[in-house]
């Protein structure tokens, strides 16, 4: 197998590594690679952090065929590197899609098992992992077994979410759920501040829920921006166009606090004051930002980091309060932050989403923002990673570039187990990425 040389970066592109990848097409030859040089595997590079990036790596976007398709069940297995938006354009005309989509549809089949992703109807369909019926993992050895949860329950749970670190997920089973319709019927809504964002959140029956939050936004008007709530509408499916993309990175005025603050007035005012309804094609709503491709340049070359944490629900209002006062304080605001309702759906030990652990509290809040990565992030991050731990809350390691190592086992009660599991699976860490080693997430002595 060839290696070529190349930077590997995080979607972020504030953590980055001089690497050798291989890319193999077929199975035959991803054994000999791995068997040769074992190193982990890595999908569309769409983790923020450092999740994806090793001084070797195998990128699987080659392996992205589908193997085979149940119509009567919507049983559907794929190789690995096969994109969640290759699924929906194939599947969508016939009536199926995946269940669980990220918000963007360049991740990958392994990319979503390995973090056990979530979308925006998290309470209703649980995580990625949950809809997968079986996988194919291969060890260090190049060796190939088929798991499941009733052949391995645990190496399966250590695998959904796992992080690549259980071996590498040649292909999988997976679940499609139908589709009804080619369109969303979507309504939007201004959110004047917090505490309404949360009553709205409460309030909802919708099936997808997104909220987006002004990060430039202070005082009364902290956490107001935009609700969005969508069903499933008609029409036909349409596959997503060509996307225009930015060509270079842009310098860093490009993220100004003026410009920023100007792009929130315009994103939260185009929305009347009564509310808006309207029809959006499946990816349009699913993957917004996919239709500007490399939007990650506009930070810059030094680029950013995102912060993305989860919150329990009796906690959310008093610290997300705080959060949101530091990361406007801070003036590294980002254009666009996430906020939405996480049910308890978790495929896996370290699956982000948290467990249910009393019957009162049922729910929490994750929050996504963006920060511009100035020597000044550095303190913000600490802070907020802090807010999060001192909450009861976790931190989504698909997108951290900053955490303590020393909150982890606080942040991931089945840790231990993890742990047990890929010293069997892995006993020589030959999956271990930049990400598990700098959060000694193996609990290496
Ligand atoms: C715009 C945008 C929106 C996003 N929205 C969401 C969201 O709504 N919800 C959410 O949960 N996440 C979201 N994410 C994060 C993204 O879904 C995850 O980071 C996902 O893992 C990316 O998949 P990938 O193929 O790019 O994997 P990579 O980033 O390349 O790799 C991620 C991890 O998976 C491992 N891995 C990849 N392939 C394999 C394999 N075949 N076998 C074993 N391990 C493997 C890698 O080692 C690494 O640890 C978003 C990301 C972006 C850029």
């Amino acid at each position: 197998m060839r290696w070529k040389k190349d930077e590997l970066k995080g979607w972020g592109g504030a953590l980055a590594l001089e690497a050798e990848l291989a890319r193999p097409e077929r199975h035959a030859a991803l054994a000999d690679t791995l068997a040769e040089t074992p190193c982990p595997a890595i999908g569309a590079r769409r983790s923020y952090g450092d999740a994806a990036v090793a001084p070797q790596a195998i990128d699987m976007t080659r392996l992205d065929r589908f193997i085979s398709f149940d119509a009567e069940s919507g049983l559907l297995e794929a190789e690995a590197g096969v994109t969640i938006t290759d699924i929906l354009n194939s599947f969508a005309p016939k009536g199926w899609m995946p269940a669980v989509m990220p918000g963007t549809g360049f991740a990958t089949l392994g990319g979503c098992i390995a973090h056990d992703v979530h979308g925006k109807n998290h309470q209703l369909a649980g995580s990625f992992g949950q809809h997968i019926e079986s996988l194919v993992l291969m060890g260090p050895d190049g060796k190939s077994q088929r798991i499941s949860l009733k052949t391995k329950p645990k190496l399966f749970r250590a695998t959904i979410g796992g992080l690549g670190q259980t071996g590498i997920i040649v292909s999988a089973r997976l679940h499609l759920a139908k589709c009804p319709a080619g369109n969303m019927a979507v309504h939007e809504r201004r959110i004047e501040d917090l505490d309404a964002f949360l009553e709205a959140f409460n309030g909802s029956r919708a099936d997808y829920q997104v909220g987006w939050l002004d990060m430039t936004a202070k005082d009364i008007h902290l956490g107001r921006g935009i609700l969005e709530e969508a069903h499933f509408a008609s029409g036909p499916f349409a596959p997503s166009t060509k996307s225009r993309a930015i060509p270079f990175n842009l310098p860093g005025f490009a993220m100004s606090t003026p410009l920023v603050k100007a792009f929130n007035w315009l994103y939260t005012k185009r929305i009347p004051e009564a509310g808006r309804d309207r029809e959006r094609p499946l990816h349009k709503f699913f993957f917004p930002l996919d239709t500007i491709q490399h939007w990650n340049r506009l930070y810059g070359k030094r680029g950013f980091h995102q912060f993305q944490c989860v919150l329990p629900d009796d906690e959310a209002a008093a610290t997300l309060a705080l959060m949101l006062e530091a990361v406007v304080s801070s003036g590294l605001a980002s254009p666009l932050s996430v906020l939405k309702k996480l049910g308890h759906g978790r495929g896996g030990m370290m699956s982000f989403p948290m467990e249910g652990y009393t019957l009162a509290v049922d729910e929490g809040y994750t929050l996504a923002v963006d920060i511009v990565n100035k020597p000044s992030a550095k303190a913000l991050l600490a802070r907020l990673n802090e807010l999060a731990r001192n909450a009861g809350g976790r931190i989504y390691l698909a997108k951290d570039s900053s955490l303590d190592a020393g909150y982890l086992p606080a942040m991931y009660s089945e840790l231990d187990d993890f742990r047990a599991e890929v010293t069997k699976a892995d006993p020589s860490g030959a999956f271990e990425t930049a990400l598990v080693k700098r959060l000694n997430i193996r609990g290496q002595a």
